[in-house]
């Protein structure tokens, strides 16, 4: 098979959280080697378990302000009180490169995406199957305070609200079914004819031998 030369695209996904993100991406870059997590920096301190420079890059605000005012972010938002923000620099590095990066942002950062990076970018937001589903799940993450988990769930229905800005949305009601649809996704948007930088020449050169 020829490897045709293209342009890597920006996967992001969004949901309340409990909805099962989190695991949907850990399986796709697991099963998937040409595309890679986006480490966000944050300034949220870490949750047990969570480790540095893998599930986030962990700062301080004045680190954070530098970073932003810096153009170091390609984009960022205030959740639940804290900042998040992705940085630019190795996105912009596997895009060029042909690799796809996948994002866990909120959909204020999909919307910055947008802005900056329309043609690159296919976002997916992910359903729970029901309000009760996303309730149980919030309360047996056990990491956090009751407080935290019933602002969590007010939180998720402003979330929500957002699906429709999204170019396509799955009801994670089953792991494995969510995980083959992300598949399907992913495998359809980098055939699109305009990602595939190198088919014109690979066409005129097959022409050339016809
Ligand atoms: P958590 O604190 O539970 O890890 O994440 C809280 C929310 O922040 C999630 O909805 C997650 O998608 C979002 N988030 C994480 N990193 C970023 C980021 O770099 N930018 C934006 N806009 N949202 C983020």
């Amino acid at each position: 098979m020829p490897r045709i030369a293209r342009r890597g695209l920006l996967f992001v996904l969004s949901s309340p959280s409990g909805a099962g993100k989190t695991t949907l991406a850990r399986r796709l870059i697991d099963e998937d080697p040409m595309i890679s997590m986006s480490v966000s920096v944050t300034t949220r301190k870490p949750r047990p378990g969570e480790v540095d420079g893998r599930d986030y890059v962990f700062v301080d605000d004045a680190r954070f302000a530098q970073m932003k005012d810096g153009g170091e972010l390609l984009e960022w938002a205030r959740v639940f009180g804290n900042h998040y923000g992705t940085p630019r620099a190795p996105v912009e590095a596997a895009i060029g490169a042909g690799r796809d990066v996948l994002f866990d942002i909120d959909w204020q950062g999909a919307q910055q995406l947008e802005e900056k990076l329309p043609h690159d970018l296919v976002r997916v937001f992910i359903l729970p199957p029901s309000a009760q589903d996303l309730a149980k799940r919030l309360s047996a993450r056990g990491q956090d305070s009751p407080e935290v988990v019933a602002g969590r769930m007010a939180a998720a229905s402003a979330e929500i609200s957002h699906w429709p800005e999204y170019h396509y949305v799955i009801v994670n009601a089953d792991l494995d079914t969510s995980s083959a649809s992300l598949r399907a996704i992913l495998t359809a948007e980098r055939m699109k004819r305009e990602r595939q930088l190198g088919l014109s020449d690979f066409v005129r050169r097959m022409q050339s031998e016809l």
